[in-house]
């Protein structure tokens, strides 16, 4: 089976040079194993912080070994009563073809009639993100107005369906023409290209004059300024990532205008979604529900083959996703 390791960490935003396609073999699952073969792999943004030599809430990844992320496979040979042939799993073994690992530690997929891969995504730790992010760490309110960035992407298409699915106002900002057109598609209220956009803040205000009370940030830089400026008293900020920051060489400045959070009372709190993993259950019985009613659904954009999964990796920073960015292997 081929696998992707990382060959030498990126400086800045990552380059084919950084991956390296290599071959192993498998043999046959020792005691207690499994062997699968993977379908599906995920890249994440949060991937990017792995791949620097730095302690953070993951270790980073190992020069010349496998690169690791969420997977899922189906059994094909098996050492344990546990799992058979045919099982769908989930792991974190991504990046490769197919492993060998002990029966503990993949877990069983129960699809619910969803396609596996949603749980790379929508009904998986992205759209956890967006339910706890907004549910539980914005505080989310009747008569709230929602701003969320990077709204076109796995979690942000998924706080924008939930904020609308709860009755609120969504603002959402994006790049390019084809996600501002997705975005109103799944109902957002008014959206932002912020890429055609000279002042972010302008055209925050512009449209949502009344300004926001939850700002949902995946992104950082600017678009945190925009927020902090449109932002009414008692407003609450998620801080769920700051992508725009992840292949930075030099710290950016920080937000020019924090002191706003003074006179407006704001508060601002970051979260990682592991923390949140207890809501799983009611998000996914609330999915279901939306889902059922026509009020959620999500888009997958999809590279075919192990090889492609450092484009697919890179093409994160560039935009090249509606939704959730997937690689099928099988
Ligand atoms: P997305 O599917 O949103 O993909 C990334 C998107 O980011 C791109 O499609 C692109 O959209 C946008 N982007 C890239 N570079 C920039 C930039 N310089 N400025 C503005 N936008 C940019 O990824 P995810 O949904 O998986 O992740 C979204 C955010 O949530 C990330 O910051 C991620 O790290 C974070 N996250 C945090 C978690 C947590 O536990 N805290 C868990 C999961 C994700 P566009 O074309 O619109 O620019």
């Amino acid at each position: 089976v081929r696998e992707i390791r990382l060959k030498s960490r990126p400086n800045g935003v990552p380059t084919h040079d950084n991956f390296e396609l290599a071959t192993v073999d498998l043999p046959a699952p020792g005691p207690g194993e499994v062997q699968v073969k993977n379908l599906w792999m995920t890249v994440d943004p949060y991937m990017r912080g792995r791949m620097n030599d730095v302690k953070s809430y993951v270790p980073p990844f190992q020069l010349g070994a496998p690169l690791e992320g969420g997977a899922i496979g189906e059994v094909t040979l098996s050492n344990d009563p546990s799992l058979k042939p045919g099982d769908l799993v989930q792991s974190n073994l991504g990046w490769r073809e197919g492993f060998n690992a002990p029966a503990a530690s993949v877990q069983k997929l129960e699809t619910a009639g969803l396609p596996p891969q949603a749980f790379l995504g929508a009904a998986g730790m992205p759209g956890l993100t967006a339910y706890a992010g907004l549910l539980r760490v914005a505080a989310l309110k009747d008569g709230d107005i929602v701003f969320v960035s990077g709204a076109a992407g796995a979690v942000g298409s998924m706080v924008v369906q939930i904020a609308k699915a709860k009755g609120h106002t969504v603002i959402g900002s994006a790049g390019g023409a084809e996600k501002v057109a997705f975005l109103k598609e799944i109902g957002c209220d008014e959206v932002i290209d912020y890429k055609a956009e000279k002042d972010l803040t302008a055209a925050l205000l512009r449209a949502a004059p009344k300004g926001i009370d939850v700002y949902f940030d995946n992104v950082g830089g600017e678009h945190l300024e925009a927020a902090l400026a449109a932002a009414r008293p008692f407003a609450r900020f998620a801080l769920c990532g700051a992508i725009s920051m992840y292949n930075a060489t030099e710290l950016p400045p920080g937000p020019r205008n924090l002191v706003q959070m003074v006179g407006k009372q704001l508060r601002m709190e970051g979260f990682i979604v592991s923390t949140h993993w207890d809501m799983m259950a009611d998000y996914h019985r609330e999915l279901g529900q939306w889902v059922k009613e026509g009020k959620v659904t999500w888009r997958e954009t999809v590279k075919e083959g192990i090889e492609k999964a450092p484009d697919a990796f890179v093409g994160l920073f560039k935009g090249e996703n509606l939704g959730k960015m997937l690689v099928k292997l099988a």
